[in-house]
C-alpha cells in the first residue's frame, strides 16, 4: 500500500485527486493521511468527495474513509470500467476538477463512457470548463487521449447547478507531448458569459480588452447564458498560438466595475504573452500526469513554464511515489523553466 501524507508540499486537494487517479490506474492501493493538511479548512470538502466516489464507481474500489471533512482515506482499486455514469458535487465546487480525476482512469478503461457531472463550471480555483474544452482536452488529443466535453448549463459560485457531460474514448496508448516554443500567430478570443445580470456587463468588459488591444471586434462575444444555476459573471481572455492556447479567467463581483474584473484579467493575459514560455502556471499542473503517464509507455513529453509553483512541485512529487518516472527542471536566464518527463531507469517501455 502506497502512504500518501497530504500534509506535504503544498498541502491541498491535487494531492487527493491525483494519488487516487494514479492508484486507480495504476492498480495501486492508496493510503492518504492528513488529507489537505496544508488548508484552513482540512479534510474532504464536497468536490474531493465527489471525485473520491466517482473514482471509486469507475475502478470498481473499495474506499474507506469518504466523508465529508475526513482527513484519512483509503482506496484499494479494482477493475477499470467504463460506461454511463452521473455525478454530482452538490454545490458550486468543480465538476471539472471530478472530471480530471476520472479522465486517467477513464482512458484505461475497457470501454468508452459517457459522464455527467453536476456543479460549478467556472469556479475560481478550478480550470474553468472553456478551459478545460479549449486548452487542456486539445492537448490530450494530440497525446492520443480523445475525450468530448459539452456543457449543459453553466454553474456560478456560490449557485453552482451546472452540468458538463463528457464522452472518452479508451486511449491505445498516451503519447508523449513537446511544448517549448509558441507556434505561429497570438489568435486571441474574448469571451465575457453573463447569466441572470445585464448584458452591458459583459459589453464593457468586452469594450474595455477591446480598447487597450486593438484586437479585431470579431474576437469579442458576449453570451447571456440562461441556463445556469444562478447569476453570475465572467470574462475569458483566450491567448491561441497554432500548437497551444491558454485561457484567461477574471471572475466578476458585486460591487467591482465589470471595467475593473477586464483590466485585472488584461493584465495577467498580457504577463503570460510577455514570457517566453507557452505553458502557463495551470497548465504546467494539469499536463503533469498525462505525461506521467505517457512517460510510463516508454514516450518522453517536454514543455516550457514559469517558475515552478509550490502546487507544480507537490504533483510532481505524488508522481514520483506512483510512476517510475525521471522528471527534470532547468531554469533558464530569463526564469523560464523547461520540464521534461520520461521513463524512469526502472521502466519498460510498453506502447
Ligand atoms: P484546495 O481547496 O485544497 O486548494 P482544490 O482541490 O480546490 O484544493 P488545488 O489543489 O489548488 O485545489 O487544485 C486546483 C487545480 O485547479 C489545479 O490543477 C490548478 O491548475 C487548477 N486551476 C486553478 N485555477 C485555474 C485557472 N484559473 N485556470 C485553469 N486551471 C486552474
Amino acid at each position: 500500500m502506497i502512504e500518501i501524507n497530504g500534509n506535504e508540499g503544498e498541502g491541498g486537494g491535487q494531492i487527493v485527486r491525483s494519488s487516487l487517479a494514479l492508484a486507480a490506474v495504476t492498480g495501486q492501493p492508496v493510503r492518504l493521511t492528513n488529507i489537505r493538511g496544508g488548508r484552513q479548512k482540512p479534510g474532504l470538502l464536497r468536490q474531493h468527495l465527489a471525485g473520491v466516489r466517482a473514482i471509486q464507481a469507475v475502478c470498481s474500489g473499495d474506499v474507506d474513509g469518504d466523508q465529508l471533512g475526513s482527513n484519512e482515506l483509503t482506496l484499494v482499486p479494482g477493475k477499470l470500467s467504463g460506461g454511463d455514469h452521473r455525478f454530482e458535487v452538490g454545490s458550486a465546487g468543480s465538476a471539472i476538477l471530478v472530471a480530471q480525476t476520472i479522465l486517467p482512469v477513464l482512458l484505461h478503461a475497457d470501454a468508452p463512457s459517457t459522464i455527467e457531472i453536476g456543479g460549478g463550471t467556472h469556479a475560481a480555483w478550478a480550470p474553468p470548463f472553456d478551459f478545460f474544452l479549449r486548452c487542456y482536452l486539445p492537448l490530450l488529443a494530440r497525446m492520443n487521449a480523445n475525450v468530448e466535453a459539452d456543457i449543459e448549463s453553466h454553474g456560478f459560485y456560490p449557485a453552482g447547478g451546472g452540468r458538463v457531460v463528457l464522452k472518452v474514448t479508451p486511449s491505445t496508448g498516451i503519447k508523449g507531448l513537446t511544448l517549448t516554443d509558441r507556434v505561429g500567430k497570438l489568435q486571441p478570443r474574448v469571451t465575457a458569459l453573463v447569466s441572470k445580470i445585464p448584458t452591458s456587463v459583459g459589453e464593457r468588459e468586452c469594450d474595455l480588452i477591446a480598447r487597450k488591444t486593438g484586437w479585431d471586434k470579431k474576437a469579442f462575444q458576449v453570451l447571456d447564458v440562461p441556463q445556469a444555476g444562478g447569476p453570475g459573471n465572467v470574462v475569458m481572455i483566450e491567448l491561441g498560438f497554432d500548437n497551444v492556447r491558454e485561457l484567461i479567467i477574471g471572475f466578476g463581483k458585486i460591487g467591482v466595475k465589470a471595467e475593473q474584473v477586464a483590466r485585472a484579467t488584461l493584465r495577467e493575459a498580457r504577463a503570460h504573452l510577455a514570457s517566453d514560455a507557452p505553458v502557463g502556471v495551470f497548465l504546467a499542473d494539469q499536463l503533469l500526469l498525462p505525461m506521467g503517464l505517457a512517460a510510463r509507455n516508454g514516450h518522453r513529453s517536454e514543455f516550457r513554464t514559469g517558475p515552478l509553483s509550490p502546487h507544480c512541485q507537490t504533483h510532481i512529487e505524488v508522481l514520483r511515489r506512483f510512476l517510475d518516472v525521471n522528471i527534470q527542471s532547468v531554469t533558464g536566464e530569463n526564469g523560464s523553466v523547461d520540464v521534461s518527463v520520461e521513463a524512469g531507469d526502472g521502466c519498460i517501455g510498453s506502447a
